[in-house]
């Protein structure tokens, strides 16, 4: 039986696993715990984490939303009205007050869920042996007892006591500070937040959560909730400047209408009213909201933001810096080619990993030389079709899993090669070296030595310089050369400095592109957003694949990790950057950030996460290492930079969606001021009363506002360069289009109250009503443009509906009218004032079809 874990990875069936992986066999003897064990064990001793994440109760999120100062201000306004007995404005400053608190609380609490959603895909997995199987479980549910099997690039999940270890070097910077890789042990300890930098290792869990050496420090680590994302800092900033703008205009507002003999008290109150109908409150709710929300949308489409943070940078992302291997491509290799060191030349067929198949040309002793030595130097596995999988499927290294197929295709049995040659001992491949190197005990006593690596890393050039031009000839054509050499001693060599080697050959790899790659890299030109490729690869193969991509154009830049200085800003304007090490990407990431890019980076391997935490996104891979997910920002489960491209479109639509709200709250918060300010002027003393501000607040901030944020991408989303890095929130003519706004929105409003009272009609209801209406056509106004067919945001209509209904009973029923101090109209009137109320959303919608409305 294969299973198939989380990240779609094939297990290997315990007796297969065997063959390739020593530690196993002494792994099957421990049947580890039974499910009912752990179970106990988790309820008494608690989850594996060590600080869960604090709980806010309903009573402390209400009362963090009364403490708010605008809230605290219409309150002690509240106090006020209810002492002075004035029944009708106390009820509604209580209703703004109440409904203000439940939008508040409503939007944090579902804001808070979809984070807790994503921290629940996001979590770390440990793999487990329980009840005698290997199991992935999330790291929470470790317990005391548990066998904890650990790979390269494995954060240990919780405290252990090591049972095997295969040159088990742990980073242990997390808990010490020491970067030098310690190597430990059977029997030894490695504590939980280190990490498996290299090699293999399994342990028993003695402590977890609070009490392993993670929690034991963790007071010293700050472990709290990561802290506001520059958009929630920039926008709590602008609410600040509003709030300020709002009280002075109030304070202007208050002493004209005092001097012009209105009561002190009644002034204040409409003061305050003023303010709070005029600051957009739910602003930072809308943004935290919105930026939640859409976490979860990209959650959907397999990517996985780790931090809100990330939502709102992937809309600014200019440039993309991407592993090739496995992300633009299918990483499912196939030898094409070999080459034997008599330079005779095979075409070999066959497809995936299937390792029946044919070669041209009767390979011979030669050939089969050369796969045997390929399959020796191997750490990989073919898995045959079963139930749930109908091909042949690679276990390990898809390279190493191509070299096995084309093997069997040589007409090799595998297994037998590798029981009849014994590993003694290896080197494994690591980037500096770019070659593997192992040992083998042959039946006749003596030794073999096998080697494979890149042809710079074992061919000689003064031997082998037929080899080296066929190598540049096969890489010229998008293929990863590998070339491979034995010796035969009679002594057991070092694999670490092995005797001079005999060369058998080489081989061309293919890995196809996606059949998605070249969309995506179209849609990342459309978009603005530059795509670099980052290999390890020959810059033969990479340029081919740079070009077959349509990323690299004849004047385009290749990069060579092993050649040129990578920091410098020449480098910056580079494509492609062969024969990188991991190491090399933080380089790439300055030279790009030196320009000013905002840098999206990919990577999955232990040594890539600094890179990743450097980057602005940094992109891990759901199948990578621990280490690279948790260092990431967005987790790609699928693996698909086309996914990269998607969520970019999502973190765009986002920050659209912020500044449509910004847009259609400012201006009429602004208008509400202007009209206020105007009123006196034109002999309206109090233009609208306090009542009838906080009605009109309540009605457009609320739901509509709310909804705004649900808006569809425009259908030019990804059509149209990044914003700046740099550009304010109210930056590319939002300030421009709220003042607009505002001064539509103010015009129709005083045009209509001075038609009224010149035609002797109840004039402040016919502004109270324009007013409010005419709003809720700039809600209407502001939607998004999307493209034909894509989803319709139905809250948005629904919710601007309901408010119309509300604002016209406003005037039309008796209690309300009551409470808001307004006087009835007749139906002509009625028609009239909503006539007028929407010329302002048709001018802007109008307008909009030149200037983006957003
Ligand atoms: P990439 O980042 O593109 O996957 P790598 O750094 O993994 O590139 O590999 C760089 C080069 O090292 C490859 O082109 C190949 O020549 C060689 N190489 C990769 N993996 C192995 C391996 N397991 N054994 C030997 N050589 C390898
Ligand atoms: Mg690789």
């Amino acid at each position: 039986m294969v299973m198939t874990d989380r990240y779609g990875h094939r297990e290997r069936p315990e007796g297969t696993a065997m063959m390739t992986n020593p530690i196993t066999s002494a792994d099957t003897a421990a049947r580890g715990l039974s499910a009912a064990q752990a179970a106990r064990r988790l309820a008494e001793s608690g989850p594996n984490v060590v600080t869960a994440p604090p709980r806010l109760g309903i009573a402390r999120r209400v009362g963090r939303q009364l403490a708010d100062p605008l809230v605290a201000l219409l309150m002690a306004a509240g106090l006020v009205t209810a002492a002075l007995g004035d029944v009708p404005d106390t009820v509604i400053i209580l209703m703004v007050v109440v409904v203000n608190t439940v939008i508040g609380v409503a939007q944090e609490v579902r804001a808070d869920a979809a984070i807790a959603a994503l921290d629940r895909l996001a979590a770390p997995s440990a793999r487990v042996i329980r009840d005698g199987r290997d199991q992935v479980v999330p790291a929470a549910e470790l317990v005391h007892g548990d066998h904890v099997r650990l790979e390269a690039g494995d954060v240990v999940p919780a405290d252990l006591e090591l049972t095997e270890a295969q040159r088990a070097t742990f980073d242990e910077s997390a808990l010490t500070g020491e970067s030098v890789p310690v190597l430990r042990g059977r029997s030894e300890p490695a504590g939980a937040g280190t990490v498996l930098a290299a090699g293999r290792a399994a342990g028993t869990v003695v402590a977890t959560g609070p009490a392993s050496a993670l929690g034991r420090i963790s007071d010293l680590v700050s472990r709290t909730r990561p802290g506001p994302t520059p958009l929630q800092r920039r926008i709590t900033a602008l609410g600040r400047v509003l709030g300020v703008t709002a009280v002075v205009v109030s304070s202007l507002v208050f002493a004209a209408g005092v001097l012009a003999g209105q009561p002190v008290v009644r002034m204040a109150i409409t003061a305050v009213s003023l303010v709070v109908a005029a600051v957009p409150e739910s602003l930072p709710a809308v943004v935290t909201l919105a930026l939640a929300l859409g976490a979860r949308r990209m959650a959907r489409t397999r990517a996985i933001p780790r931090r809100l943070h990330a939502v709102e940078t992937l809309g600014s992302v200019t440039v993309i810096a991407a592993d090739k291997t496995g992300t633009l491509t299918e990483n499912r290799m196939t030898v094409q080619y070999a080459i034997t060191a008599d330079g005779s030349r095979h075409a070999i067929s066959g497809t995936g990993y299937d390792p029946t198949g044919d070669v041209d040309g009767r390979g011979g002793e030669p050939l089969r030389t050369l796969a045997r030595a390929g399959a020796l130097c191997n750490d990989a596995a073919l898995l045959p079709p079963d139930a749930g999988h109908p091909d042949w499927a690679a276990a390990g290294d898809p390279m190493e899993a191509a070299l096995l197929a084309f093997a069997g295709r040589c007409g090799l049995d595998v297994d037998a090669e590798r029981a009849a040659a014994v590993r003694v001992a290896e080197h494994p491949f690591d980037q500096d070296s770019r070659r593997m190197v192992t040992v083998h005990r042959l039946p006749s006593g003596g030794y073999l030595v096998a080697c494979k690596g890149a042809p710079e890393a074992v061919l000689d050039p003064r031997t082998d310089a037929g080899l080296l031009d066929a190598a540049a000839e096969l890489a010229a054509d998008g293929l990863r050369v590998l070339a491979v050499a034995t010796a035969a001693c009679g002594q057991r060599p070092d694999p670490a400095a092995p005797p001079p080697l005999t060369v058998a050959g080489i081989v061309g790899i293919g890995d196809p592109l996606r059949a998605t790659a070249r969309d995506t890299a179209e849609a990342f030109t459309r978009s603005g957003v530059r795509l670099v490729l980052i290999t390890g690869d020959h810059p033969h193969t990479a340029s081919a694949i740079g070009r077959r991509l349509g990323i690299l154009g004849p004047g385009d830049v290749v990069a060579h990790g092993d050649q040129d200085d990578l920091r410098g800003t020449d480098v910056a304007h580079a494509r492609v950057f062969a024969r990188t090490q991991p190491e090399q990407k933080l380089d790439i990431i300055s030279a790009l950030q030196q320009r000013g890019e905002v840098v999206a980076m990919t990577g999955d391997g232990v040594n890539d996460a600094p890179a990743l935490r450097r980057a602005d996104i940094g992109v891990a891979m759901g199948g990578g290492t621990e280490v690279a997910r948790q260092a990431a920002d967005l987790v790609l489960f699928d693996d698909n930079l086309g996914t990269v491209a998607d969520a970019i479109g999502e973190g765009r639509r986002i920050y659209d969606n912020i500044r449509r709200f910004l847009r259609y709250g400012l201006s009429g918060g602004a208008a509400e001021l202007l009209v206020m300010l105007a009123g006196p002027l034109l002999g309206m003393p109090l233009a609208l009363l306090p009542a009838q501000l906080l009605w009109i607040n309540l009605l457009t901030h609320g739901v509509p506002g709310v909804a705004l944020g649900a808006e569809p991408a425009e259908a030019d989303v990804m059509h149209r360069p990044p914003r700046s890095p740099q550009e304010s929130v109210l930056g590319a003519g939002l300030l421009r289009g709220v003042l607009t706004g505002a001064g539509l929105l103010a015009a129709v409003t005083m045009a209509a109250g001075v038609v009224a009272q010149q035609t002797g009609r109840p004039w402040q209801s016919v502004m109270f009503l324009v007013l409010g209406i005419a709003q809720l056509g700039v809600a209407l106004a502001v939607r998004a443009k999307a493209a034909p067919g894509a989803e319709r945001n139905v809250l948005l209509p629904i919710s601007v509906g309901v408010c119309l209904l509300l604002q016209l009973a406003g005037v039309l029923t008796e209690p309300l009218r009551l409470l808001l101090g307004t006087e009835p109209l007749d139906a002509s009137t009625i028609a009239a004032c909503c006539a007028v109320a929407a010329l302002p959303g048709v001018a802007l919608r109008l307008w909009n079809r030149k200037a983006s409305g957003v």
